[in-house]
């Protein structure tokens, strides 16, 4: 069985939109998220233009900042205070990769934790790892619901997550043992990996390295969940962390790139700026 991120966050989609058409009436506003986009790379104006999209299709008001690859630190950080103290907006995010000469840690935590609907400040990571309420990071959140929508069974599981990053492998470990997964970190210094990953029910991939994972390190009928973006050296086309070809008939379940974990981040994306705009309504 193959789990669509497209079909799922196509329906989360529609559903939001339904959500969103009653909010003018009702609270004279639709949600209003700002990217602040810095430079011309080409993976940041994609991701950026996929949000903008995403946002139109619900009817969520959408602000792109662009601003030179020159822009000092100073200025970048003038424009969060702005947004901050701006009430009619709900969700604000900075692209990322920064330029190096611009501190991405002190940009993050100048964003309003309110505002923060990547998830990426600390006081919402904090708050993350003490259980307490708080604004999930968009990609882990996207595969906990790509994983209850195809009725996969986590409680009592043996969770393996391949990848130890802040934005993706950290919290969604937090996130399957929230869910009391049994969870183990893998990462580059992981020794007999495949020995690791072949006592995973559930395994989660964040490398960034593509068709990583191979047939062999898949046990029989687990669920395999590829979060990787990479563009096949072979073929130049977008493919994930698992060589989905061999492992698909070994897993039991997996999901597909690209129309799988990607599409997913944006819908929760959304998703969270409309909890942070009913915050933002409700507190006035
Ligand atoms: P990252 O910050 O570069 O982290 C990669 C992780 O993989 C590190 O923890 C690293 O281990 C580990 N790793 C690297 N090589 C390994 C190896 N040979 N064996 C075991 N572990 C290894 O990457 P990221 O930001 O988490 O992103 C991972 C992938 O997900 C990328 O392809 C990215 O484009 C994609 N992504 C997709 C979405 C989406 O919405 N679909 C969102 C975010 C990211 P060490 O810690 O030991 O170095």
């Amino acid at each position: 069985m193959i789990i669509s991120g497209k079909e799922l966050s196509a329906e989360m989609k529609r559903h939001m939109a339904g959500q969103v058409a009653g909010f003018g009436e009702k609270y004279g506003r639709v949600p209003h998220l700002v990217v602040v986009l810095v430079g011309e790379d080409p993976g940041s104006v994609s991701y950026v233009a996929g949000k903008a999209k995403a946002s139109e299709e619900i009817g969520i008001q959408n602000t792109t900042i662009r601003r030179s690859d020159d822009i000092s630190e100073k200025e970048l950080l003038d424009i969060i205070v702005g947004l901050n103290a701006d009430d009619t907006v709900d969700g604000i995010l900075v692209q990322l990769p920064l330029p190096a000469h611009i501190d991405s840690d002190k940009v993050i935590e100048a964003i309003a934790r309110e505002k923060d609907v990547d998830g990426f400040h600390p006081g919402n990571v904090a708050a993350l790892w003490q259980k307490r309420e708080c604004i999930l990071p968009c990609t882990p959140k996207g595969i906990i619901k790509m994983l209850k929508s195809a009725g996969v069974e986590i409680v009592g599981k043996r969770a393996v997550v391949i990848g130890r990053s802040n934005i993706v492998g950290l919290p969604v470990s937090k996130l399957l043992l929230d869910e009391n997964a049994t969870v183990t970190i893998a990462h580059s210094r992981t020794k007999n990996l495949p020995e690791v990953t072949r006592e995973a029910d559930i395994l989660v991939v964040a490398i960034g390295r593509p068709k990583f994972v191979t047939a062999d390190m898949v046990k029989p009928g687990a669920v395999v969940v590829d979060v990787g973006v990479n563009r096949d050296p072979d073929t130049g086309k977008l493919c994930g962390d698992v060589d989905f070809d061999h492992c698909e008939p070994v897993a039991g379940i997996i999901t597909k790139v690209p129309g799988g974990v990607g599409p997913m981040t944006i819908a929760c994306l959304m998703e969270n700026t409309i909890e942070t705009f009913l915050k933002n309504v409700k507190k006035r």
